[in-house]
């Protein structure tokens, strides 16, 4: 399949650009990223190939794969890109569109009193904004 113009507009990419600041298109698959990867072997779908799928517009693989929920944000990744992709950055994004997508789990302001009364740590609100706020 071809990277066309009409599949790098498409509104993941978009949404991961402004979550996370990463551009996908930069990717040229050489398998850096999934070399250094210390947790390649559980993945489904081994980190060059999410940046494939996200640049050929096949966001539903993504969203479905085990992948973004085993990475484990060690920037290992980053560090060996070649092209400054942080992959780090754009499986946080992800995963951040997907939590948006689930309303019902959003965490919102009118309910913060309850949260904090049940001892929530400090990080883990701010946590749960970052994730959830649209
Ligand atoms: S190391 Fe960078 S350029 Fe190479 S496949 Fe991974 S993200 Fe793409
Ligand atoms: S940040 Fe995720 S994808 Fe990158 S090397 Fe670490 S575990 Fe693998």
């Amino acid at each position: 399949m071809k990277v066309t113009t009409e599949n790098l507009r498409s509104n993941i990419i978009k949404d991961i650009a402004e979550i996370s600041g990463e551009n996908v298109a930069e990717c040229y698959q050489c398998g850096k990223c999934t070399a250094a990867c210390p947790v390649n072997q559980a993945m489904d779908i081994l980190p060059h190939q999410v940046l494939r799928l996200l640049q050929l517009g096949l966001a539903d693989e993504v969203m479905n794969c085990k992948t973004i929920w085993i990475c484990a944000s060690c920037f290992t990744c980053a560090g060996r890109c070649p092209r400054d992709v942080d992959l780090a950055n754009v499986m946080e994004a992800v995963r951040v569109i997907l939590l948006r997508k689930r309303d019902s789990t959003m965490l919102k302001a009118e309910d913060m009193p309850e949260v904090l009364a049940k001892g929530m740590p400090e990080q883990g609100i701010v946590s749960g904004f970052r994730k959830y706020a649209k």
